[in-house]
């Protein structure tokens, strides 16, 4: 999938015409990232956890 992947808060937004971050309005973005996790469920993931995700959403691990 293509999309900006937000260094703050590692949302990832699809569309080119991004310009800050639906989440944190951070406009510090990556279009480079490794690792891709989708949250459904961040009261129950580890990992939403460990990013410190509270919504849901698709999320880069390591924005570059
Ligand atoms: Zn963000």
């Amino acid at each position: 999938m293509k999309g900006k992947a937000c260094r703050n808060c590692h949302f990832i937004q699809k569309g080119t015409n991004v310009r800050s971050c639906e989440r944190c309005k951070s406009t510090d973005f990556s279009t480079e990232y490794q690792g891709l996790v989708i949250i459904l469920d961040p009261k129950g993931s580890i990992v939403a956890r460990k990013l410190g995700v509270t919504r849901d959403g698709w999320y880069a691990i390591k924005p570059r």
